[in-house]
């Protein structure tokens, strides 16, 4: 059976477009800024905040091609390929390399894309019920 695993590419840890930048909760907002205080984040006024990275994330390890925060990362890095749109909604990313070798997947009807993301979705569903150390 298909299922996500990453080819630790690096690419999801490099930003240019800010729509592809991740979206924290305010909770992570503050346990980042705990790790660097020179972190930028913009609000959306909903309780989440759009994380400003331009190049790569200063939490990547280019040498080992790694996140250094792995245990602190945020809920968008957890849950990636999958992303947490602004709007609420849930997509795909189309500049994953493991979706592009496996374009399949998003004709996947949804109880499909829960064995295919079956970690991804367990962090998203650990955060949306509240089991987060805030
Ligand atoms: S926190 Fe870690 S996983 Fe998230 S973008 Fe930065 S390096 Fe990548
Ligand atoms: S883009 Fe996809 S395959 Fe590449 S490191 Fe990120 S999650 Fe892994």
């Amino acid at each position: 059976m298909l299922k996500f695993e990453c080819l630790f590419c690096e690419k999801c840890c490099y930003f240019e477009d800010e729509e592809e930048m991740p979206v924290v909760f305010e909770d992570e907002v503050r346990r980042l800024r705990a790790l660097r205080d020179d972190l930028e984040f913009v609000p959306f006024g909903d309780g989440r905040y759009r994380w400003i990275i331009r190049g790569y994330c200063p939490f990547f390890d280019r040498e080992k091609r790694r996140c250094k925060i792995h245990e602190h990362k945020p809920t968008s890095c957890r849950i990636y390929p999958l992303i947490l749109m602004g709007d609420g909604n849930l997509a795909i990313s189309e500049e994953c390399e493991w979706v592009k070798e496996h374009p399949e997947v998003k004709e996947m009807e949804f109880r499909e894309l829960l064995l295919v993301f079956e970690d991804e979705f367990r962090a998203l569903f650990r955060r949306l019920l509240g089991f987060v150390n805030k």
